[in-house]
């Protein structure tokens, strides 16, 4: 046994320091970024912001309101979109705002195989691969093969929390490596199985891993307010994935119930009893649920909640002179706020 004692940090953990800064308004901010991915060698430019690949947020409508909102902003689709809805989509629309995602059980390969010899097939240019422990080493060697499989194809994969299964992901061939153990507003996984990292220093720490092998990171999960976006991305993200911030409007494709005049709709954890009882016919004996079913509050339109993150984000680039999203991180210096870490469960 060993005692890490290094300090390490959530979002709630630190302030980003004002700066000087030669800024009149926030409307000079570009929060767009353009990247060649390391393998794929495709080109990105857009809000790196991406709907997490979740029931209730990564869903087709919420694609298409990316699309027509216009800023490049993505939908990772969840995985359980039948092979007809998923072809329909591609060829009518295209792959620009979308990611596929599969995990790396038989029948997401089988779905991939069977999708890439449609028409639609050759319209896939990016994967998501994630699976909630990216550190066993059956996943490392799935990433290598679909990389010799798709060469052309941007992956991202995940998810992991350290610098060298960042590395170790990006040389078996991910473009894009996914950030967050436990942080998820719909995830248990700390209070089940005791295991974790705090998201601030993970996205620290597997950026500057990754950044040295010119490969990217997204940071996935535990983002409750557009300030923590703003951290994110000081800190080195260079993706975004959100799943609770963008839950419970009207293109999250969610039953929307009534209950004594207010509207709600419910969100939960894809290891969840809930998800896990809707796809695989419930929770496998082997296995405890790691998510938790929620209700919140129906928001109506996706447009003012978007206004919010990217004003948000636009008006931290502002208070540090960054003129660009991408200076951001150079312009960052985080102000600890917190003595010691405790509310390691992401709880208020
Ligand atoms: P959020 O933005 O809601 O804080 O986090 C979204 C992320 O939580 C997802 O992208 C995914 O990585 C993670 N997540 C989603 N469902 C579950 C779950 O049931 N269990 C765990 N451990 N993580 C989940």
């Amino acid at each position: 046994m060993r005692i890490e004692q290094d300090i390490k940090l959530d979002f709630k953990d630190v302030l980003i320091r004002p700066k000087r800064s030669t800024l009149a308004s926030r409307k000079e901010v570009d929060i767009r970024r353009e990247y060649t991915f390391k393998w794929s060698r495709q080109k990105y430019h857009g809000v790196p912001i991406i709907a997490a690949n979740m029931d209730g947020v990564g869903t087709m409508a919420m694609a298409r309101a990316f699309a027509a909102q216009g800023d490049g902003l993505t939908a990772a689709l969840h995985k359980h979109y039948p092979l007809d809805d998923l072809v329909a989509f591609y060829e009518k629309e295209g792959s620009a705002n979308i990611w596929f995602s599969i995990g790396v059980a038989e029948r997401d390969e089988e779905k991939l195989e069977a999708f890439l010899k449609t028409p639609a097939g050759a319209k896939l240019d990016k994967l998501c691969i994630d699976v909630a422990n990216g550190y066993s080493e059956p996943f490392a060697h799935f990433v290598r093969k679909m990389r010799e499989k798709l060469p052309h194809v941007t992956i991202m994969a995940g998810n992991v929390v350290t610098g060298e299964m960042t590395e170790e992901l990006l040389l078996a061939g991910a473009d894009v490596v996914k950030v967050g153990i436990g942080p998820g507003s719909v995830c248990t996984t700390r209070k089940m199985t005791g295991v974790g990292y705090p998201q601030l220093s993970a996205i620290i720490e597997c950026a500057d891993a990754a950044h040295g092998l010119g490969g990217l990171v997204c940071a996935d999960g535990g983002c409750t307010v557009p300030g923590d976006l703003s951290k994110a991305f000081g800190a080195g993200a260079d993706f975004i994935m959100l799943g609770g911030m963008l839950a419970g409007h009207d293109v999250c494709e969610g039953e929307v119930v009534e209950e004594n005049g207010r509207k709600y709709v419910t969100f939960y954890g894809m290891s969840s009893s809930t998800a896990m009882n809707k796809h695989s016919g419930g929770v496998a004996e082997y296995r405890a649920s790691e998510g938790k079913t929620v209700k919140i509050p129906y928001r109506g339109e996706l447009a003012p909640t978007l206004q919010d993150i990217l004003g948000g984000i636009r008006s931290a680039c502002t208070y540090v002179g960054a003129r660009t999203l991408k200076e951001l991180s150079k312009r960052t210096t985080f102000v600890r706020v917190t003595q010691q870490i405790n509310n390691v469960f992401g709880e208020s």
